[in-house]
C-alpha cells in the first residue's frame, strides 16, 4: 500500500477534516492539467474524467448554497473568489497526504484543497460543503483563530453535521452526548490548551456542538467578539466580560443542553 493511499485509508476511517495548512495549492498542483470551472463566488478546479468532473455542476450549486449560508451566519460580506481545488485519493496534494486529511483550506491564497470520490467528499456533499471554505472566509473576513475549538468549532457548525464510519451518528449534540455518557467528553479546558491531545473524531463534533450551542443560546455577536479577540491565555477572563459568567459555567449550560436534548438535527440546505 502506497504512503498516500494509506494516510487517505486512515482519512476515511475517521473522517478527518484538516484545518489551515502552510503549503499552497499552488505549489502542489502544477503537476495536474487542471479543467477549470467559475460559479459566481468559487473556482473549481479538477482533473480530466474523474468524478469531479462528471459531478461538477452537482459540486457548484452546492458550493454556491454553502457559501451564501456561510456569509448569513457570520454576518459578513466577501465576494471571493475561493478557489477549490478537488483530487482523489490517488491524485491527493501533498498538502493532503501530509496532514492525512480529506480537506485543507489555505485562507492566505483564499484556496482550498478537497477530496472528491465515491468512497470520500470533503465539498460537493451537504453535511461537508461550508467547513474549509469556513476557515477561509472566517480569517478573511474576521480574524485567524488559533484556538481550536472556536475556529473547527465554527467550521463544523456552519454544516452542523459530522459523521464517521465509527457511529451511526451525524447530530452534534448526539455526539457530545456520546462522549459525556462514556465519560470521556473533554472539558473545555483541555480542547483550549491540549486540543492534539485527543482524537479528531472526538475534538471536531464536540467542539462544533460547544460553537453550536454558545452561537444559538447567546447570539452572533457576542460569539464574533469572542472569536476575534481570543487567544489561549485571555479566553477565560475574556469569556466571563462577553457573556457574563465563568467558562465553566457556560460549560455547565451546554452540558445541560447535551443531555436534555431531543431535537432533530435541520439541514440548510
Ligand atoms: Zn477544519
Amino acid at each position: 500500500m502506497n504512503r498516500i493511499y494509506h494516510a487517505l485509508s486512515l482519512s476515511l476511517l475517521l473522517w478527518f477534516s484538516a484545518c489551515t495548512a502552510i503549503i499552497s495549492p499552488d505549489e502542489t498542483s502544477e503537476q495536474h492539467d487542471w479543467l477549470q470551472k467559475e460559479s459566481p463566488h468559487i473556482t473549481y478546479f479538477y482533473l480530466p474524467g474523474s468524478l469531479a468532473e462528471k459531478d461538477i455542476d452537482y459540486i457548484m450549486k452546492i458550493q454556491e448554497l454553502a457559501f451564501d449560508h456561510i456569509l448569513k451566519k457570520l454576518d459578513v460580506h466577501y465576494s471571493g473568489p475561493i478557489r477549490i481545488y478537488i483530487y482523489n485519493e490517488q491524485t491527493a496534494s501533498r498538502a493532503l497526504v501530509k496532514a492525512g486529511a480529506t480537506g485543507i483550506a489555505h485562507p492566505e491564497t483564499e484556496s482550498v484543497e478537497a477530496i472528491y470520490s465515491s468512497n470520500l467528499k470533503s465539498i460537493g456533499r451537504d453535511g461537508v460543503a461550508a467547513h474549509e471554505m469556513t476557515h477561509v472566509i472566517a480569517s478573511v473576513t474576521l480574524m485567524p483563530s488559533h484556538v481550536k475549538i472556536l475556529s473547527e468549532g465554527l467550521a463544523v457548525y456552519m454544516d452542523d453535521y459530522w459523521g464517521n464510519n465509527l457511529h451511526d451518528i451525524t447530530d452534534l449534540y448526539v455526539w457530545a452526548d456520546l462522549y459525556l455518557n462514556n465519560s470521556e467528553l473533554p472539558t473545555i479546558n483541555n480542547l483550549i490548551h491540549h486540543w492534539d491531545d485527543y482524537e479528531s473524531y472526538m475534538t471536531y463534533p464536540v467542539s462544533g456542538s460547544f460553537v453550536k450551542y454558545i452561537y444559538e443560546k447567546y447570539g452572533y455577536d457576542k460569539f464574533r467578539n469572542l472569536y476575534i479577540h481570543a487567544d489561549k491565555h485571555n479566553i477565560d477572563e475574556l469569556t466571563a466580560d462577553i457573556y457574563g459568567i465563568p467558562l465553566d459555567s457556560l460549560e455547565s449550560q451546554w452540558h445541560h443542553k447535551i443531555v436534555s436534548y431531543t431535537d432533530h438535527n435541520i439541514r440548510f440546505y
